[in-house]
């Protein structure tokens, strides 16, 4: 017997929506909160330092760079880089737009390299295809929690004279070859939006053993201002000099003193989202029309997303009607990403279009984010099964 689909006016499997991420905030982050409030700092005080510190000490680099959001932690990327005008960096098709976006700012060209089919990592082989003279840096995306092949991505930075920078923001605790991400590529950017590892609310972090990049880009959180101690000895305790165009991408006190409360509960919260995934692993091993993305043994996985395509063929609808079915029943399924050379923006910008990146634009087209996040119950995780068996059930051949 097929249950009745809630779309078609069936019980749904949840009276609530079940997002696919939620942040998990506990007393001690708000004691820790509080006690900030009460200290008299609120925005760059001695918090940040120390958020900056433990956190360098989890990755495993010389430095951390704390600023105001993953987003700003890219463009001082780039920035500490001096990509211009002229220059290409290559990024992944199948990311969150912010990859691309910190080319441009910095006047620079995104070129679009495809992902592998099967675990939708930027691949190697036609990263090297989109190598031009100009191209100046890489930056790979750790797609869903899952460490890019970085044997691959580092030797061809290495022979071709390119920057690896690594945008972690999905796989804060994922470890490739005994190294936390974040210790692997040159530059490694994290950012501690409510859905990612850990929540500051808008934050991000910057990781490397580069001394001189982390100074470059400390300068370029706070509007391009050094204040060189020897030079406010000599000119005043007031003096500071603006040395070059900077942003106000500060993170604030309270924001790092959540940050360093959060962090002290990440092993405990990724191996609850290892957890959840081998259910899911488990649940749909033999499923005809629904298969997770692969899993390369040479990385242990973040699970920031869980991510499963829809085999094409074997069923009765597309994944728009899958969505919409799911969504009904109750479970906050998502797509994580449109293609961000098939953005109008980009497509009108930078001449970018349909067929660029092909095996980017096919899973674009089967994808669905199941929900995964530490606090998630056994019962959510089954809701989450019995759903997905529930509609698929009802629209198979
Ligand atoms: C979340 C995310 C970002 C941007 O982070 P914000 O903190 O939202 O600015 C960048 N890249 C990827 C892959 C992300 O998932």
């Amino acid at each position: 017997m097929v249950e009745q689909l809630a779309m078609h006016g069936g019980r749904p499997v949840r009276a609530q929506l079940l997002p696919y991420g939620r942040q998990t905030i506990d007393d001690d982050d708000i004691a820790a909160m509080s006690a900030i409030l009460r200290s008299g700092w609120l925005t760059t005080g001695p918090t940040v330092g120390e958020f900056e510190r433990v956190f360098a000490d989890f990755v495993g680099t010389r430095e951390a760079v704390a600023v105001s959001n993953g987003t700003a932690a890219l463009h001082a990327c780039t920035y500490a880089l001096g990509i211009g005008p002229g220059d290409e960096v290559i990024v992944p098709a199948m990311t969150f737009a912010a990859t691309a976006n910190c080319i441009v700012y910095q006047g620079g060209k995104p070129v679009f390299a495809d992902v592998h089919p099967d675990t939708l990592l930027i691949d190697p082989i036609d990263v090297e295809k989109k190598i031009t003279p100009r191209t100046r840096a890489i930056i790979a995306v750790d797609y869903a929690g899952q460490p890019c092949n970085y044997d691959a991505l580092l030797d061809l930075a290495a022979s071709r004279n390119l920057t690896l920078v690594a945008d972690a923001c999905h796989a804060l605790g994922a470890e490739f070859k005994g190294k936390q991400a974040g210790a692997i590529a040159r530059l490694s950017t994290f950012s501690f939006h409510p859905v990612k590892h850990i929540a500051t609310g808008e934050g991000g972090m910057i990781t490397t053993d580069d001394s001189d990049l982390a100074q470059k880009m400390r300068t370029f959180r706070n509007h391009g201002i050094t204040t060189d101690h020897r030079k406010r000895e000599r000119m005043g305790t007031w003096a500071y000099e603006m040395v070059d165009l900077g942003y106000n991408y500060r993170i604030t006190d309270i924001q790092c003193a959540l940050g360093i409360s959060q962090l002290k509960k990440l092993p405990r919260w990724v191996t609850r989202r290892r957890e959840i995934a081998r259910t899911y692993q488990e649940r749909f091993a033999n499923h005809p029309a629904v298969l997770p993305l692969k899993v390369d043994p040479a990385g242990v996985h973040a699970y920031h997303l869980f991510v499963v395509r829809l085999v094409p063929g074997r069923l009765k609808a597309d994944r728009r009607e899958v969505f919409s079915a799911l969504r009904a029943e109750g479970i906050g399924v998502q797509v994580h990403y449109i293609p961000v050379h098939l953005h109008p923006y980009y497509q009108s910008r930078f001449g970018t279009g349909p067929g660029l990146c092909p095996n980017a634009e096919t899973a674009y087209e089967q994808i669905l984010s199941l929900p995964i996040f530490p606090s998630m119950t056994d019962a959510d995780v089954y809701d989450v099964v019995r759903a997905v068996h529930k509609v698929t059930q009802a629209y198979a051949h």
